[in-house]
């Protein structure tokens, strides 16, 4: 059996090789970040994020002409603590183009890394794609001290060219690492060192220009997601509650008087409520307002009936995702349902 699937990978992979000489080709998608940033001198800290365009980050690494024929545009640019679900599905549905219908191998999205891991979890349930679609930012400006965006981008192509990072789902090429869509976290504030892997740690790395997996996901994603923005040009309302001692139900009371279709809680230890907060989330989920319960803390699921009993209320549990990335599964799945088994049935899928 082990013989047959080897052998049976060898004939995919011999089969989807490209002529020989022939290099891949690959598609730079820029919609900003600090790898876009400019600070004010090559020493500063202060800098603003998305300033320079496409040109100038192919301009900063000629050497990935040597890995791939590249060639780039630029979506948006912006600092991605201004990305919203809009360029979401623009970028989306861009991609999946590009790769279905443009010819090309893969997909390079330049970004920055505060909202990076968001992104990469709604790409990787609506891209409908094996090909690789590599996400890459940088910590420092492009024009500070050892800037850090040439290497990443180095990096992302040669990810994007490699055979090894095919249905993958979407990843993060970020400090010589690759990291997976659903369990890639940004840890640190500033550390060029900063995105980890969670639990399960990296998914592969890139050394010498050479992509070298060590595991696969084991969600579903990209083309075994049941999700598709390509009919969809708005998302459902999801927001977030962050959960605290003696926390104010004022928050929670706001989204649901907001019309919100559904709210996350980002709720102390194993997603538990503040009681003021458990009361308004029993009524908001008796109004049709679905609550999600994931957890402030940032490694451990977020387990279903334990400490709150969710079959219940009717709550869902985020199990392994973030609050972040549980509203982002929140608002695809109330595209397609809103019965709380159903949606908790997706979270334990994707
Ligand atoms: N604020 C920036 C952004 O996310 C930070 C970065 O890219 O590192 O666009």
């Amino acid at each position: 059996m082990r013989t047959l699937k080897h052998f049976m990978a060898l004939a995919l992979a011999l089969a989807m090789a490209l002529p020989i000489g022939a290099k891949p080709k690959i598609r730079i998608i820029a919609t900003g970040g600090t790898i876009a940033g400019v600070s004010v001198t090559s020493a500063s800290t202060a800098y603003t994020a998305g300033q320079v365009g496409i040109q100038t980050l192919l301009d900063a690494v000629p050497q990935i002409l040597n890995l791939a024929d590249v060639d780039g545009e630029q979506l948006v640019n912006i600092g991605s603590q201004d990305m919203n679900d809009e360029v979401w599905i623009k970028l989306a549905k861009r991609i999946n183009e590009i790769l279905n219908d443009e010819g090309y191998d893969g997909v390079v999205v330049t970004h920055g890394t505060d909202t990076m891991e968001e992104t990469a979890y709604f790409l990787n349930l609506t891209v409908k794609s094996e090909k690789p679609v590599i996400l890459a930012g940088s910590m420092r400006p492009s024009n500070a001290i050892s800037a850090d965006g040439p290497a990443n981008l180095y990096n992302a192509v040669a990810a994007a060219s490699s055979p090894a990072c095919r249905g993958m789902g979407v990843l993060c090429c970020m400090n010589n690492q690759l990291l997976d869509a659903k369990t890639v976290i940004k840890t640190h504030t500033i550390d060029c060192d900063t995105f980890e892997g969670g639990p399960s740690g990296i998914i592969g790395y890139i050394y010498n220009g050479e992509a070298h997996m060590l595991q696969t996901p084991n969600n579903k994603h990209t083309v075994n997601s049941v999700f598709d923005v390509s009919k969809i040009s708005r998302l459902p309302k999801v927001g977030i509650v962050y959960g605290y001692a003696n926390a104010s139900p004022i928050p929670m009371q706001a989204l649901v008087a907001a019309g919100f279709d559904g709210i996350v809680l980002a709720g102390v230890g194993d997603g538990n409520f503040y009681k003021d907060v458990f009361d308004v989330a029993v009524k908001a989920q008796e109004s049709g307002v679905q609550i999600v319960r994931s957890s402030r803390c940032p490694t451990g699921p977020t387990c279903l009936n334990s400490e709150v009993e969710d079959s219940k209320y009717h709550f869902v549990a985020s199990l392994d995702l973030n609050p972040q990335k549980a509203r982002i599964l929140l608002m695809l799945a109330l595209t397609k349902t809103h019965d709380w088994q159903e949606i908790q049935q997706l979270f334990k899928e994707y």
